[in-house]
């Protein structure tokens, strides 16, 4: 596929089942991170969106929260099928907005349609759950445990992997019988914006699903302050979702907060070497490394090192970098021109603290001049107390590390203020669960890619996460737990 013609792109919100502008008729420049160049200007919304947008979600909630959960798979489905029928178009958007080359767009659409046919299924045995006796001592009284909707939740998603970040929180949201405001990322709303025009076919009743584009300031944060707004689902930054944890406590609302990582690849001597350097160029590059769980610490048994490193240094300079369409590209621009220079500071801090540049750090030859590109980038002696190995860098870079003894390798992975994800890679079993169940983070990975299943979990450990998100527990997130205990009638 080739960059598009057509350039009619979806711009408005989406309230109350209708495209509207801005109340201040606001508008933010979305930019085509490849070129530098303006492809839209979406609606900003402001306050008197937000409230609006609430106001028509709290209404639908009082019939929504009452449809049964296989009336509501119905609909889950109905958006899956629509996905799969746009998905040539979701892609292009994701490449074009967002810089992800062909296959990886590919992949995102993949993960939303799985999302929402796995919580259709999931609504689906609701029926049979929710209000479900449990067995309690004595035969005087019944006792009922209710799953109940929430209420409205604001849903409050990122650039990185916008559709995929959304369908987490939409489809436990809507399969719970909650009724929601989307606040996609000002950055990337192209992509959005069609799926939310998705949702919108599958025939929701007026204001079960709202989108409001526009910045964090005047929508996300008037979306977390809103009394009527029950639960806030955040995927973000660890400073913003901070913010939102802050903001929540005026209104004790639940909060749910999906956040940075600084996460590691052990690959002991006994590991495959091939699937090991596969492993690590994945985990480092993938969306050009712009991954909360980029495994951007590569530990890696002292023997094996520099056989790694120079095979990982080849493969590093043979990919592809340029523009997302190009069928050869393996790796496409930054997200934007603040992500350029923030990564680019980064990799200049680690020089300047000692760290020794192997491969990349600056723009890579025949990439277009004016795209945020930056070459997939390999350090190695990074001091352990400089912000290249403690901070998280959410771009293309790589810092290798030696390790002696399984016990430091595990100790090093640990030492840090993240805990995500974790990869490992050895030929030993019973090591790789040792080393699983010994790693403070939230998802570990024995000699697989990052491969995220909905039927499973997601969400770390420490400032990672508040809360899960997939699996039972993203429904949960979504629910009051109501107990009801009756008295029996005498018969
Ligand atoms: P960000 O925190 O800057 O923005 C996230 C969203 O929050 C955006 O929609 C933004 O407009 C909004 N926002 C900004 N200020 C706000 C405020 N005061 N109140 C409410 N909302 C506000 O993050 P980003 O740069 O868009 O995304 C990158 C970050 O997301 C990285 O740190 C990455 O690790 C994290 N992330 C985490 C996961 C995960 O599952 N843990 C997944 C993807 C991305």
């Amino acid at each position: 596929m080739s960059a598009p013609n057509d350039t009619r792109f979806l711009t408005q919100l989406y309230i109350d089942g209708h495209w509207v502008d801005g109340a201040l008729g606001r508008t933010i420049a979305v930019v085509n991170p490849a070129t530098g160049t303006c492809l839209a200007n979406v609606a900003a919304g402001t306050l008197p969106d937000v409230e609006r947008a609430v106001a028509c979600a709290a209404r639908a909630f009082r019939t929504w929260r009452h449809t049964t959960g296989a009336e509501r798979a119905t609909y889950l489905r109905a958006i899956a099928a629509e996905v799969d029928v746009r998905r040539e178009r979701l892609v292009m958007l994701q490449s074009l907005n967002n810089g992800k080359p062909q296959a990886e767009a590919h992949m995102d659409v993949d993960d939303v349609i799985a999302t929402f046919s796995y919580y259709a299924q999931m609504a689906e045995q609701l029926d049979d759950i929710s209000g479900a006796e449990v067995g309690i001592p004595g035969i005087g009284h019944r006792a009922r445990i209710l799953r109940e909707p929430a209420g409205v939740a604001a849903l409050i998603v990122p650039w990185n992997f916008p559709m995929v970040t959304t369908a987490w929180k939409l489809a436990p949201a809507l399969a719970a019988g909650c009724t929601v405001v989307l606040k996609p990322s000002e950055i990337t709303p192209l992509p959005e914006l069609e799926l939310a025009s998705v949702i919108a076919s599958a025939g929701l009743p007026a204001g079960v699903f709202n989108a409001v584009t526009g910045t964090g300031a005047d929508v996300g944060a008037p979306l977390v302050a809103h009394p009527g707004v029950a639960k806030i689902s955040f995927t973000g930054s660890t400073s913003v979702g901070q913010t939102v944890m802050k903001t929540a406590t005026d209104t004790l609302k639940g909060v749910s907060l999906e956040l940075g990582g600084k996460s590691s690849i052990i690959v002991f001597d006994d590991a495959d070497l091939d699937l090991a350097i596969d492993l690590v160029e994945a985990g480092g590059f993938f969306n050009s490394g712009q991954m909360c769980s980029a495994t951007s610490r590569v530990l890696v048994a002292r023997a094996l090192l520099p056989t790694l490193l120079a095979r990982l240094v080849e493969r590093a300079e043979r990919i592809v970098v340029g523009d997302p369409f190009a069928p050869d590209v393996r790796m496409g621009p930054l997200v934007s021109r603040a992500q350029f220079d923030r990564v680019r500071g980064h990799i200049e801090q680690g020089i300047a603290d000692g760290a020794r540049l192997v491969t990349g750090g600056g723009r890579p030859a025949g990439a277009p001049e004016q795209g945020f590109f930056i070459a997939p980038t390999i350090f190695t002696d990074v001091p352990t107390m400089s912000a290249l190995w403690r901070d998280e860098i959410f771009g293309p870079v790589l810092c290798v590390r030696a390790f002696d003894t399984e016990e430091q390798a595990v100790d090093m992975a640990n030492d840090s203020d993240y805990g995500l994800v974790a990869s490992v890679v050895t030929a030993d079993e019973a090591r790789g669960e040792r080393v699983a169940r010994a790693l403070a983070a939230g998802v570990v990975w024995v000699n697989t890619p990052q491969l995220i299943y909905p039927q499973t979990s997601w969400g770390g450990f420490k400032r990672s996460s508040i809360g899960r998100e997939l699996g039972p527990f993203g429904l949960a997130a979504f629910q009051e737990i109501k107990q009801v205990l009756t008295r029996r009638q005498a018969s």
